[in-house]
């Protein structure tokens, strides 16, 4: 997101965008310091940026972890922190005038997105209240800040105006939007609305007129707090999109509570066996982690049980590694790294079975997708289950005259762990 608007700035002051260090007069890395293969990826850019180039500005999450950037590369024009369109476009005033009478409609109504035409993310606060002790983003990005619910829907609006199909809903905390400013009563369209989830998604719902084949909204980052189970009928009438991306990390309380997750005292399993009463088509996606600092074995099986019991569509899992700075790194008894990987591979190889077997249930079935790609072998879509870059897809083997961003329906003829292979219903 903060690349985006980035990029929208500078093309409304009308720079030209390049994508070659040679053809640029200065780049603009953006960063990100999470994870330490993240920090050793992100000073790599930035080094290749100056042998290649030479003018660099750096921005983004490693900004904000002190000098580590200027330590590595002293000859950088200016390091900011995260979401600093502002300080990035006055350091590149300084080095690089505004040019001339910049024409006001170089930006498309949409702004300018990273992401395929077809789908946006839609980024509803910033920051998190929480402290989980593995993550530093609130050391990085601060408390949350919700954006103001009018905005967001102006924006959402917008985007749909410009043809996008589906708008993927983002923050650190999806379930806590609005918990910064009370719940505060905006405006959207002339009516009130409130700066909450089940309100944004309801509207954000109403943004499509076709009764759930024109806009897709899917969410993500919804961790359980109780009133995520007013999203749940929305999802039923088909208003927003039957999926929750909602990550647990573990199911031994002890381990939760090590981890300070939020809102992880409320029954899991009862609430996942009442959601699906209510949307049997609900698709759950979650992440753990495996091998938490203390995690023995008996609280690792607890955590398959969970997954068994559970049957959630989608898993992704990661061993625990520590970062710099997370309160996690003081807890005792690490565990060995052979162990964290024996228990992983224990992990995957349980729930690729489990998403084999929910995937396979789908034989048969006509479904909506969304078309990705298309080339001489058919076409890419994606269903309700597949949010793009991290869950699977659906291969379309007579989809050659699709086209991206087409709504179709499709039978369900294949499946592996993963993807669906389907033909035009
Ligand atoms: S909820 Fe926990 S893991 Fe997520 S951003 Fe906040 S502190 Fe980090």
């Amino acid at each position: 997101m903060d690349s985006e608007h980035i990029l929208t700035q500078l093309r409304a002051e009308g720079y030209l965008i390049s994508a070659s260090y040679q053809d640029s007069d200065l780049v603009i890395v953006n960063t990100c310091g999470f994870i330490d293969s993240a920090i050793a990826e992100s000073l790599d850019a930035i080094g290749e940026a100056l042998v290649e180039n030479g003018k660099v500005i750096v921005t983004g999450c490693l900004g904000a972890k002190g000098d580590v950037v200027w330590q590595a590369h002293p000859k950088v024009l200016a390091v900011t922190g995260p979401h600093s369109t502002n300080e990035v476009m006055a350091v590149v005033h300084q080095h690089l005038p505004k040019p001339h009478d910049p024409y006001e409609d170089l930006v498309p109504a949409q702004g300018i997105r990273l992401t395929p035409k077809h789908y946006a993310y839609v980024k509803i606060s910033e920051g998190c209240n929480h402290r989980c002790t593995f993550c530093i983003i609130p050391s990085l990005r601060g408390d949350l800040v919700s954006r103001p619910v009018g905005d967001v829907m102006g924006e959402a609006e917008h985007l749909v105006k410009a043809g996008v199909k589906e708008l993927l809903v983002i923050s650190q905390d999806t379930s806590a939007y609005g918990v910064d400013v009370k719940y505060r009563t905006g405006f959207w369209g002339g009516r009130p609305l409130k700066t909450r989830l089940t309100e944004l998604a309801t509207a954000l719902g109403e943004l499509d007129k076709t009764g759930g084949k024109g806009v897709w909204v899917r969410l993500h980052y919804v961790y359980p707090y109780p009133h995520v189970d007013e999203v749940i009928p929305l999802m039923a009438q088909g208003k927003i999109l039957p999926y929750l991306d909602i990550p647990f990390q573990h199911a031994n309380q002890r381990i939760l509570k090590l981890m300070k997750r939020p809102a992880s005292s409320e029954n899991v399993l009862a609430r996942i066996k009442q959601w699906r009463e209510i949307c049997p088509d609900l698709t759950l996606r979650s992440t753990f982690i495996v091998g938490f600092p203390g995690e023995t074995e008996a609280e690792f099986q607890e955590l398959l049980d969970f997954l068994k019991e559970a049957q959630l569509d989608r898993v992704g899992a990661f061993t625990y590694s520590p970062v710099e700075g997370a309160a996690a790194n003081e807890l005792p008894d690490h565990v060995p790294p052979e162990v964290q990987q024996e228990r992983l591979a224990r992990l995957m190889l349980l729930q690729e079975e489990i998403s084999e077997q929910r995937l396979k249930r789908k034989i048969g079935k006509t479904i909506t997708v969304l078309v990705d790609e298309v080339d001489k072998d058919g076409a890419v879509a994606r269903s309700s289950a597949d949010a793009p870059e991290i869950d699977g897809l659906v291969y379309i083997e007579n989809g050659q005259q699709l086209r991206v961003g087409d709504f179709v329906e499709v039978k369900v003829t294949g499946s592996d762990a993963h993807d669906l292979w389907a033909e035009m219903a």
